[in-house]
Protein backbone atom coordinates (compact mmCIF):
# COMPACT_ATOMS: atom_id res chain seq x y z
CA UNK A 1 0.00 0.00 0.00
CA UNK A 2 2.66 2.28 0.57
CA UNK A 3 3.01 3.83 -2.66
CA UNK A 4 -0.50 5.43 -2.35
CA UNK A 5 -0.85 8.96 -0.10
CA UNK A 6 -1.07 8.94 2.77
CA UNK A 7 -4.35 10.00 3.06
CA UNK A 8 -5.79 6.92 1.68
CA UNK A 9 -3.94 4.83 3.39
CA UNK A 10 -5.19 6.02 6.58
CA UNK A 11 -8.80 4.44 5.42
CA UNK A 12 -6.86 1.25 4.60
CA UNK A 13 -4.70 0.53 7.02
CA UNK A 14 -5.01 -2.29 9.79
CA UNK A 15 -8.46 -3.57 8.01
CA UNK A 16 -9.26 -6.72 7.03
CA UNK A 17 -11.31 -6.39 3.66
CA UNK A 18 -11.40 -10.22 2.35
CA UNK A 19 -13.34 -11.86 4.72
CA UNK A 20 -16.97 -11.79 3.72
CA UNK A 21 -19.30 -10.24 5.66
CA UNK A 22 -16.49 -8.44 8.02
CA UNK A 23 -17.00 -5.40 9.28
CA UNK A 24 -15.11 -2.92 8.27
CA UNK A 25 -13.32 -2.60 11.55
CA UNK A 26 -13.67 -5.24 13.37
CA UNK A 27 -14.96 -4.19 17.30
CA UNK A 28 -12.88 -4.44 20.41
CA UNK A 29 -12.01 -7.61 21.40
CA UNK A 30 -12.64 -7.95 25.02
CA UNK A 31 -10.61 -10.96 26.81
CA UNK A 32 -8.42 -11.86 29.47
CA UNK A 33 -7.32 -15.54 28.32
CA UNK A 34 -8.43 -16.72 24.99
CA UNK A 35 -9.52 -20.36 24.38
CA UNK A 36 -5.40 -21.84 23.47
CA UNK A 37 -5.14 -25.86 23.32
CA UNK A 38 -1.97 -28.02 23.02
CA UNK A 39 1.16 -26.14 23.48
CA UNK A 40 2.06 -24.10 20.56
CA UNK A 41 2.09 -20.94 22.65
CA UNK A 42 3.22 -18.48 19.22
CA UNK A 43 0.42 -20.04 17.15
CA UNK A 44 -2.44 -18.38 19.12
CA UNK A 45 -3.46 -15.58 20.85
CA UNK A 46 -3.05 -16.94 24.60
CA UNK A 47 -3.57 -13.87 27.88
CA UNK A 48 -4.76 -10.50 26.79
CA UNK A 49 -0.98 -9.01 28.41
CA UNK A 50 0.79 -10.81 26.11
CA UNK A 51 -1.65 -9.78 22.76
CA UNK A 52 -4.85 -8.95 21.47
CA UNK A 53 -6.67 -8.61 18.14
CA UNK A 54 -7.62 -5.24 18.88
CA UNK A 55 -3.98 -4.21 19.27
CA UNK A 56 -2.86 -6.24 16.10
CA UNK A 57 -5.07 -4.79 14.16
CA UNK A 58 -3.83 -0.94 15.35
CA UNK A 59 -0.29 -1.66 15.26
CA UNK A 60 0.04 -2.78 12.26
CA UNK A 61 -2.24 0.38 10.80
CA UNK A 62 0.57 2.68 12.67
CA UNK A 63 3.19 0.11 10.91
CA UNK A 64 2.22 1.03 7.51
CA UNK A 65 2.28 4.38 8.43
CA UNK A 66 5.23 4.44 10.30
CA UNK A 67 7.80 2.40 8.48
CA UNK A 68 8.22 0.17 11.24
CA UNK A 69 6.91 -2.26 13.66
CA UNK A 70 5.26 -0.37 16.36
CA UNK A 71 3.59 -1.41 19.49
CA UNK A 72 0.67 0.70 21.34
CA UNK A 73 1.01 1.47 25.05
CA UNK A 74 -1.60 2.39 28.01
CA UNK A 75 -0.32 6.10 27.36
CA UNK A 76 1.99 8.53 25.71
CA UNK A 77 4.28 7.90 29.73
CA UNK A 78 4.02 4.35 29.60
CA UNK A 79 5.66 4.23 25.90
CA UNK A 80 8.63 6.12 26.34
CA UNK A 81 9.53 5.04 29.97
CA UNK A 82 9.04 1.43 28.58
CA UNK A 83 11.48 2.71 25.89
CA UNK A 84 13.92 4.24 28.34
CA UNK A 85 13.87 1.38 30.48
CA UNK A 86 14.28 -1.04 27.57
CA UNK A 87 17.18 0.88 26.12
CA UNK A 88 19.22 1.87 29.26
CA UNK A 89 21.30 0.63 31.76
CA UNK A 90 23.20 1.93 34.83
CA UNK A 91 26.06 4.09 33.32
CA UNK A 92 24.50 4.82 30.21
CA UNK A 93 24.48 8.56 29.10
CA UNK A 94 20.68 9.94 28.14
CA UNK A 95 21.30 13.28 26.37
CA UNK A 96 17.76 14.81 26.68
CA UNK A 97 16.09 18.19 25.33
CA UNK A 98 15.97 20.48 28.34
CA UNK A 99 12.99 22.18 26.61
CA UNK A 100 11.21 18.97 26.13
CA UNK A 101 7.37 17.61 27.71
CA UNK A 102 8.06 18.36 31.34
CA UNK A 103 7.19 14.75 32.72
CA UNK A 104 9.60 13.31 30.19
CA UNK A 105 12.25 15.88 32.28
CA UNK A 106 10.93 14.30 35.81
CA UNK A 107 10.96 11.01 34.90
CA UNK A 108 14.97 11.42 33.66
CA UNK A 109 15.81 13.60 36.83
CA UNK A 110 13.96 11.47 39.45
CA UNK A 111 13.91 8.03 38.25
CA UNK A 112 16.74 7.22 35.81
CA UNK A 113 18.76 9.47 37.68
CA UNK A 114 18.27 6.79 40.60
CA UNK A 115 18.69 3.91 38.62
CA UNK A 116 22.43 5.36 37.50
CA UNK A 117 21.65 6.64 34.43
CA UNK A 118 23.66 9.53 33.91
CA UNK A 119 20.97 12.53 32.08
CA UNK A 120 22.68 15.01 29.94
CA UNK A 121 20.75 17.98 29.10
CA UNK A 122 20.79 20.38 26.25
CA UNK A 123 19.04 23.13 23.94
CA UNK A 124 16.65 21.45 21.15
CA UNK A 125 18.41 23.58 19.35
CA UNK A 126 21.83 22.69 20.35
CA UNK A 127 21.42 19.15 19.23
CA UNK A 128 22.25 18.92 15.70
CA UNK A 129 24.88 21.46 16.46
CA UNK A 130 27.23 21.17 19.42
CA UNK A 131 25.31 19.44 21.45
CA UNK A 132 28.23 16.53 22.90
CA UNK A 133 27.37 12.71 22.33
CA UNK A 134 30.69 11.54 23.53
CA UNK A 135 29.47 8.04 25.11
CA UNK A 136 26.18 8.47 24.74
CA UNK A 137 23.93 5.38 24.20
CA UNK A 138 20.34 7.18 23.83
CA UNK A 139 19.53 10.62 22.32
CA UNK A 140 16.03 11.76 22.79
CA UNK A 141 14.70 14.42 20.54
CA UNK A 142 11.16 16.13 20.91
CA UNK A 143 10.54 18.06 17.88
CA UNK A 144 8.84 20.51 17.48
CA UNK A 145 9.00 20.75 21.07
CA UNK A 146 5.97 21.15 24.28
CA UNK A 147 5.19 24.09 24.42
CA UNK A 148 8.18 26.11 22.94
CA UNK A 149 7.61 24.73 19.41
CA UNK A 150 11.61 24.84 19.00
CA UNK A 151 12.86 22.20 15.85
CA UNK A 152 15.88 20.09 15.30
CA UNK A 153 17.18 18.86 12.25
CA UNK A 154 16.56 14.87 12.91
CA UNK A 155 18.17 13.66 9.96
CA UNK A 156 21.48 15.58 11.36
CA UNK A 157 21.33 14.93 15.15
CA UNK A 158 20.91 11.19 13.82
CA UNK A 159 24.19 11.21 11.87
CA UNK A 160 25.80 13.08 14.62
CA UNK A 161 24.70 10.59 17.07
CA UNK A 162 24.99 7.33 15.18
CA UNK A 163 28.72 8.41 15.01
CA UNK A 164 28.74 8.67 18.38
CA UNK A 165 27.57 5.48 18.50
CA UNK A 166 24.46 6.30 20.24
CA UNK A 167 21.01 5.31 19.44
CA UNK A 168 18.26 8.35 18.46
CA UNK A 169 14.50 8.45 19.73
CA UNK A 170 11.71 11.47 18.66
CA UNK A 171 8.45 12.03 20.49
CA UNK A 172 6.86 13.15 17.87
CA UNK A 173 3.63 13.79 19.73
CA UNK A 174 2.74 17.07 18.10
CA UNK A 175 3.19 16.46 14.52
CA UNK A 176 2.08 13.34 14.33
CA UNK A 177 3.13 10.76 11.90
CA UNK A 178 1.23 12.45 9.08
CA UNK A 179 3.27 15.50 9.71
CA UNK A 180 6.92 14.37 10.06
CA UNK A 181 8.41 10.25 9.93
CA UNK A 182 11.55 10.07 12.40
CA UNK A 183 12.13 6.83 10.98
CA UNK A 184 12.58 7.93 7.32
CA UNK A 185 14.85 10.92 9.13
CA UNK A 186 17.21 8.31 10.65
CA UNK A 187 15.65 8.09 13.94
CA UNK A 188 16.05 4.20 15.71
CA UNK A 189 12.72 4.82 17.37
CA UNK A 190 9.76 7.12 16.78
CA UNK A 191 7.90 7.48 19.97
CA UNK A 192 4.23 9.26 20.57
CA UNK A 193 1.52 10.10 23.04
CA UNK A 194 -1.47 8.84 21.40
CA UNK A 195 -3.92 11.15 23.58
CA UNK A 196 -3.02 13.90 21.35
CA UNK A 197 -3.86 14.64 17.67
CA UNK A 198 -2.94 11.54 16.34
CA UNK A 199 -6.95 10.33 17.84
CA UNK A 200 -7.55 13.80 18.07
CA UNK A 201 -10.96 13.14 20.31
CA UNK A 202 -9.93 14.19 23.58
CA UNK A 203 -11.37 10.49 24.57
CA UNK A 204 -8.50 8.66 25.24
CA UNK A 205 -4.90 8.51 26.69
CA UNK A 206 -2.71 5.74 24.49
CA UNK A 207 1.01 6.50 23.74
CA UNK A 208 3.37 4.13 21.34
CA UNK A 209 6.78 3.48 20.01
CA UNK A 210 7.67 2.08 16.52
CA UNK A 211 11.03 0.88 15.36
CA UNK A 212 12.28 -0.50 12.12
CA UNK A 213 15.02 -3.10 14.07
CA UNK A 214 13.25 -6.47 15.02
CA UNK A 215 15.58 -6.79 17.96
CA UNK A 216 14.51 -3.78 19.42
CA UNK A 217 10.35 -4.17 18.79
CA UNK A 218 10.88 -7.78 20.45
CA UNK A 219 12.43 -6.04 23.36
CA UNK A 220 10.16 -3.66 23.69
CA UNK A 221 6.94 -6.18 23.15
CA UNK A 222 8.80 -8.49 25.74
CA UNK A 223 9.23 -5.52 28.35
CA UNK A 224 5.28 -4.98 27.58
CA UNK A 225 4.37 -8.30 28.46
CA UNK A 226 6.63 -8.38 31.84
CA UNK A 227 5.58 -5.29 33.05
CA UNK A 228 1.94 -5.05 32.31
CA UNK A 229 2.21 -1.63 30.42
CA UNK A 230 -0.50 -2.65 28.21
CA UNK A 231 -3.51 -0.51 26.41
CA UNK A 232 -7.48 -1.42 27.04
CA UNK A 233 -9.03 -2.54 23.95
CA UNK A 234 -11.78 -0.04 24.10
CA UNK A 235 -9.41 2.53 23.47
CA UNK A 236 -7.01 1.23 20.68
CA UNK A 237 -10.14 0.23 19.10
CA UNK A 238 -11.41 3.93 19.32
CA UNK A 239 -7.80 5.46 18.08
CA UNK A 240 -8.47 3.05 15.17
CA UNK A 241 -11.32 4.33 14.06
CA UNK A 242 -9.78 7.75 14.62
CA UNK A 243 -6.94 7.34 12.74
CA UNK A 244 -9.18 7.30 9.39
CA UNK A 245 -9.71 11.10 9.76
CA UNK A 246 -6.25 11.87 10.93
CA UNK A 247 -5.35 13.69 7.36
CA UNK A 248 -8.63 15.29 6.91
CA UNK A 249 -8.53 16.64 11.10
CA UNK A 250 -4.65 17.85 10.15
CA UNK A 251 -5.72 19.72 7.67
CA UNK A 252 -8.05 21.99 8.88
CA UNK A 253 -6.48 21.65 12.23
CA UNK A 254 -2.78 22.96 10.42
CA UNK A 255 -4.76 25.75 8.26
CA UNK A 256 -6.15 26.93 11.58
CA UNK A 257 -3.15 26.81 13.13
CA UNK A 258 -1.34 29.08 10.47
CA UNK A 259 -4.43 32.06 10.66
CA UNK A 260 -4.81 32.12 13.89
CA UNK A 261 -0.66 31.98 14.11
CA UNK A 262 -0.74 35.36 11.51
CA UNK A 263 -3.57 36.99 13.48
CA UNK A 264 -1.09 36.87 16.18
CA UNK A 265 2.11 37.67 14.25
CA UNK A 266 0.38 41.32 13.85
CA UNK A 267 -1.65 41.73 17.04
CA UNK A 268 -0.34 44.21 19.35
CA UNK A 269 -1.17 42.72 22.55
CA UNK A 270 0.56 39.48 21.24
CA UNK A 271 4.87 40.13 22.98
CA UNK A 272 5.67 36.33 21.05
CA UNK A 273 4.51 33.94 19.06
CA UNK A 274 5.83 30.69 17.89
CA UNK A 275 4.70 28.15 14.99
CA UNK A 276 7.15 26.48 12.70
CA UNK A 277 4.35 26.81 9.85
CA UNK A 278 5.24 31.01 9.92
CA UNK A 279 7.44 31.95 7.03
CA UNK A 280 9.04 33.87 10.11
CA UNK A 281 9.23 31.72 12.70
CA UNK A 282 13.45 30.96 13.41
CA UNK A 283 12.31 27.18 13.13
CA UNK A 284 10.94 27.43 9.71
CA UNK A 285 13.54 26.40 7.34
CA UNK A 286 14.09 23.24 8.84
CA UNK A 287 10.45 22.87 9.56
CA UNK A 288 9.89 22.82 6.24
CA UNK A 289 12.93 20.50 5.04
CA UNK A 290 11.07 17.64 7.80
CA UNK A 291 7.72 18.47 8.09
CA UNK A 292 4.34 17.48 5.75
CA UNK A 293 2.15 19.61 7.79
CA UNK A 294 3.14 21.96 10.63
CA UNK A 295 0.74 20.48 13.70
CA UNK A 296 -1.73 22.23 15.18
CA UNK A 297 0.08 24.15 18.19
CA UNK A 298 0.60 27.77 18.47
CA UNK A 299 2.14 29.48 21.27
CA UNK A 300 1.84 33.10 22.26
CA UNK A 301 3.09 35.44 25.24
CA UNK A 302 0.94 38.07 26.59
CA UNK A 303 2.20 40.79 29.21
CA UNK A 304 1.36 38.73 32.03
CA UNK A 305 -0.90 36.50 34.06
CA UNK A 306 -3.91 38.46 34.38
CA UNK A 307 -3.93 39.67 30.39
CA UNK A 308 -4.10 35.68 29.94
CA UNK A 309 -6.40 35.20 32.32
CA UNK A 310 -8.64 37.87 30.31
CA UNK A 311 -8.29 35.97 27.08
CA UNK A 312 -9.45 33.08 28.89
CA UNK A 313 -12.81 34.83 30.10
CA UNK A 314 -13.11 36.94 26.89
CA UNK A 315 -12.76 34.02 24.17
CA UNK A 316 -15.65 31.89 23.54
CA UNK A 317 -14.65 29.06 21.09
CA UNK A 318 -11.44 28.08 22.61
CA UNK A 319 -11.73 25.89 25.52
CA UNK A 320 -9.37 25.88 28.53
CA UNK A 321 -7.98 23.04 28.92
CA UNK A 322 -4.62 21.42 29.09
CA UNK A 323 -2.98 18.88 26.47
CA UNK A 324 -3.60 19.60 22.35
CA UNK A 325 -4.37 18.17 19.03
CA UNK A 326 -8.14 17.63 19.65
CA UNK A 327 -10.84 18.51 16.99
CA UNK A 328 -11.98 21.56 19.75
CA UNK A 329 -9.47 24.58 20.14
CA UNK A 330 -8.19 24.63 23.48
CA UNK A 331 -5.47 26.34 25.49
CA UNK A 332 -4.04 27.00 28.52
CA UNK A 333 -1.90 29.58 30.27
CA UNK A 334 1.26 26.76 30.56
CA UNK A 335 2.54 28.61 33.55
CA UNK A 336 -0.28 27.09 36.09
CA UNK A 337 1.78 24.06 36.30
CA UNK A 338 4.83 25.05 36.53
CA UNK A 339 7.86 23.02 35.36
CA UNK A 340 8.30 25.16 31.72
CA UNK A 341 10.50 27.58 31.02
CA UNK A 342 8.18 29.52 30.15
CA UNK A 343 6.24 33.60 31.52
CA UNK A 344 3.56 34.31 32.71
CA UNK A 345 2.05 35.15 29.86
CA UNK A 346 2.61 32.64 27.88
CA UNK A 347 -0.55 30.69 26.06
CA UNK A 348 -0.20 27.28 24.68
CA UNK A 349 -3.14 26.72 21.83
CA UNK A 350 -3.92 23.92 20.20
CA UNK A 351 -6.36 24.75 16.73
CA UNK A 352 -9.42 22.38 16.02
CA UNK A 353 -11.16 22.13 13.18
CA UNK A 354 -13.68 25.04 13.85
CA UNK A 355 -14.26 27.25 10.66
CA UNK A 356 -11.30 29.20 10.23
CA UNK A 357 -12.98 32.39 9.74
CA UNK A 358 -15.48 32.47 13.09
CA UNK A 359 -11.95 31.09 15.17
CA UNK A 360 -9.71 33.65 13.69
CA UNK A 361 -12.70 36.23 14.30
CA UNK A 362 -13.14 34.61 18.05
CA UNK A 363 -9.63 35.09 19.19
CA UNK A 364 -9.18 38.62 17.87
CA UNK A 365 -12.08 39.97 19.91
CA UNK A 366 -10.68 38.36 22.68
CA UNK A 367 -7.27 39.67 22.40
CA UNK A 368 -8.44 43.37 21.18
N1 LIG B 1 5.10 13.58 24.94
C1 LIG B 1 4.60 14.81 24.74
C2 LIG B 1 5.30 15.74 23.79
C3 LIG B 1 3.45 15.21 25.41
O1 LIG B 1 2.96 16.44 25.21
C4 LIG B 1 2.82 14.32 26.31
C5 LIG B 1 1.59 14.69 27.04
O2 LIG B 1 1.25 15.85 27.15
C6 LIG B 1 3.39 13.06 26.49
C7 LIG B 1 4.52 12.72 25.78
C8 LIG B 1 2.78 12.06 27.45
O3 LIG B 1 1.65 11.48 26.92
P1 LIG B 1 0.46 10.85 27.79
O4 LIG B 1 -0.22 11.98 28.48
O5 LIG B 1 -0.37 10.14 26.76
O6 LIG B 1 1.09 9.90 28.76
Amino acid sequence: MSELRVGTRLLQAGRNRTEPGAPFLAGPTFAAPFFFAGDDRDAQYTYGRYHNPTWTAFESALADLEGGETLVFGSGMAAISSLLATALEPGDVLVLPDDCYYTVRVLADELLRAFGVDVRPFATTAMAVDADFDGATLVWLETPTNPGLDVCDVAAVARRAHAAGALVAVDNTTATVVGQQPLALGADFSVASDSKALTGHADLVLGHVATADPVWAARLRAYRTLTGSIAGPMEVWLAHRSLTTLDVRLERQCTNALAIAALLERHPAVRMVRYPGLANDAAHAVAARQMQRYGPVVSFEVADRDHANRFFTRVQLVTEATSFGGVHTSAERRARWGGDRVSAGFIRLSAGCEDPADLVADIAQALD
